[in-house]
């Protein structure tokens, strides 16, 4: 909507903020941050920088063993939360001969990795710990911290019976499909020689650790880790703190995303000194965790977590919902956006798609105020305070909640340092850092930099994947992904993913890694039950999901995206391959359309032979 437009000046009378200005300033923040290398700004933990992904500092036994030689049904690649709830619904449906590889020591993904101070989950534990009814687990908080997370996913392993079928501190270096033997061939860096009927590759969205470009990174004679390899042997403490070794380190942290807000304080209380190299802030609401009501969690009627979940699911699309069961941080603008709709005057006449944008960019430029304030009340110090606003809408990025994140900026030993200016840290040295035109020499060099979350797939992956006349999948995706729901491509026979590509996007990542665990398992075990050997994607189903993925777009999330400041949501601010967007209709209603395509049982779209 223009900035003259009636509605717009009425409404924006009403506000007690300038509407029209604060626009501006979005711009203003989102254009001089905008990198022209895009995404290629990052370096991938290759090379020299493998030691960022490579390490693991939580290894108790390197395990020694010599190489296998098996056949089995089924591959699961990945032990996290895909992996287990394909093992998991495998099983549900008799299917129980497979093996689960990973390169870790344990079940939990990003779980067993992710074990900086303070990680937590920041969606309802009652939606985001898969498998409770199941499992008959109650969490013990409404937001799980990271220990408990491994537990629960080491949980489903033992309840489904998946440690036996696991292959960890096994790393897969390519799957081939051999056409003579209608199976996979699966090798490993352990020298195994595995067939399969069947892979589901479950590598994870968030998995490969990256960093930023900067140049000098090796030549750094300190110490340095990726947060994904939190390494307790330097910095002493656990997952609650007490980090006592850092006392006489100074210690630098790049990134102030989701991870950085859940360790800055635990860094803050433990280094001698913290220098936080921020690009931009993240915003920042209030966490207030609380106990699980015991009561009313015993209260809970069969079915209970597929109802809040889709609740949940149905408030941040924006269907109608009769209540909101999780009532959060996440929950709350389209709340807001609610209430102005109900409160609206009916002589504006018939609702239209342009007021209910203009009235949720104010919801939103309201919700945005009080997280702005919240942080001029909670930091000391006014140009601090300055440098910590966010200046853009808040699912422009991660939306973040912490209780003490904002607070650590009043330490002493605490320093913020703004590198809007230069789109980030200019350049490491071998004693440290260089922003403006100050080198910060330090001991430890933190990357809090996040991972190839929607970079090409073969950054994202590191093993190839060879299908049918020797197709890479790689090049199958180069020119954006081609998929029948997101699950499976043409000429890759009995392979399937789970993962956020072509599907529906929800931040609950394990409701829909759940989701889609089911679908690929039914597929599975219809063909295992039948008297076919394999079952493959035809190139019209392909293309026909592709149009739909193409056409389901939902522009009016894309031209959100479009002005917003850059990052791993919005394609580091370029345009993005239209049919590398999610599902527009959102997971429900995609949900949905994977439940009546199992219910007509014909496994349309796909080949049997
Ligand atoms: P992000 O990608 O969100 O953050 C990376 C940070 O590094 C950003 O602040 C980025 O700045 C900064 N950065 C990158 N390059 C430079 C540079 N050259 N100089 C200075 N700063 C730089 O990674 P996270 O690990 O924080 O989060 C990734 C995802 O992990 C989240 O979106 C979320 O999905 C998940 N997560 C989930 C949690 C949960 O509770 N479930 C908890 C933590 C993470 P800029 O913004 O300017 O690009």
């Amino acid at each position: 909507m223009t900035n003259n437009d009636p509605l717009l000046e009425r409404l924006a009378s009403d506000l007690d903020f300038d509407l029209k200005a604060l626009r501006k300033k979005y711009v203003f923040e989102r254009d001089r941050r905008i990198n022209t290398a895009g995404t290629q700004q990052y370096t991938e933990v290759s090379g020299d920088h493998a030691k960022f992904e490579q390490d693991d500092p939580y290894v108790e036994t390197p395990m020694s063993r010599d190489a296998l030689s098996i056949d089995t049904d089924v591959v699961i690649i990945g032990a996290g939360f895909s992996g287990l709830m394909s093992g998991a619904r495998l099983t549900e449906r008799g299917v129980v001969n497979f093996r689960i590889v990973d390169a870790a020591s344990d079940f939990g993904g990003t779980w067993y990795w992710n074990r900086y101070p303070g990680a937590q989950c920041d969606i309802d534990a009652y939606c985001y710990l898969p498998l409770l009814e199941e499992t008959g687990y109650m969490p013990k908080e409404k937001y799980s911290f990271a220990p408990e997370i491994f537990e629960h996913s080491k949980r489903i392993a033992d309840s489904f019976g998946l440690y036996e079928k696991a292959l960890f501190q096994t790393r897969v270096t390519e799957i081939r499909w051999i056409e003579t033997e209608s199976r996979w061939s699966v090798s490993t860096n352990r020298g195994d020689r595995i067939r399969a009927r069947f892979v589901i590759q479950g590598t994870g969205p968030l998995s490969r650790p990256k960093l930023p470009g900067i140049p000098g990174i090796t030549s750094f004679k300190g110490h340095t880790f990726h947060t994904c390899r939190w390494d307790y042997n330097y910095t002493g403490g656990n997952h609650k703190g007490g980090m006592t070794k850092l006392a006489d380190k100074r210690v630098a942290i790049i990134g102030t995303g989701a991870t950085a807000i859940q360790c800055v304080p635990f860094l803050g209380a433990s280094a001698k000194e913290l220098y936080v190299f921020q690009r931009t802030p993240s915003s920042v609401g209030l966490r207030g965790n609380k106990p699980t009501d015991e009561a009313w969690y015993t209260s809970l009627e069969p079915g209970w977590q597929r109802q809040r979940r889709q609740n949940f699911a149905a408030i941040l699309q924006g269907e109608p919902a009769a209540e909101d069961l999780v009532a959060d941080g996440w929950t709350d603008i389209v709340r807001r956006l609610g209430n102005a709709l109900m409160s609206r005057d009916p002589e504006d006449g018939d609702l239209n798609l342009e007021e209910i944008m203009l009235r949720s960019e104010i919801a939103d430029f309201e919700k945005m105020n009080e997280l702005r304030n919240r942080i001029e009340q909670l930091v000391n110090d006014k140009d601090t305070a300055e440098i910590l606003k966010p200046w853009y809408r808040q699912f422009c990025k991660r939306p973040t909640f912490n209780d003490q994140y904002l607070d650590t900026f009043n330490r002493p030993n605490v320093h913020l340092i703004d590198t809007s200016d230069t789109q980030g840290v200019e350049r490491v040295t071998e004693k440290g850092l260089v922003a403006g035109d100050t080198e910060y020499e330090v001991d430890c060099i933190v990357f809090a930099t996040g991972f190839e979350a929607t970079s090409a797939p073969h950054r994202r992956v590191d093993f190839s994947t060879i299908g049918r006349n020797e197709t890479s999948l790689f090049d199958h995706w180069k020119n954006g992904f081609r998929t029948l729901h997101g699950i499976s491509s043409h000429n890759f026979p009995n392979w399937f993913t789970i993962g956020i590509n072509q599907n529906a996007l929800s931040p609950n990542f394990t409701s829909m890694f759940d989701d889609l665990a089911i679908h690929v398992s039914y597929i599975i075990a219809s063909v295992l039950n039948s008297d076919f050997r394999t079952v493959e994607v035809s190139a019209e189903a392909e293309e026909a999901w592709v149009q739909e993925i193409i056409q389901t777009t939902n522009q009016a999330r894309n031209d959100f995206l479009a002005e917003c400041t850059p990052g791993f949501f919005n394609h580091e601010g370029q345009d993005e391959n239209l049919q590398n967007l999610p599902y527009g209709p959102g997971i429900n209603a995609f949900n949905a359309l994977l439940a009546q395509w199992r219910n007509e049982g014909e496994l349309t779209g796909m080949t049997l032979s």
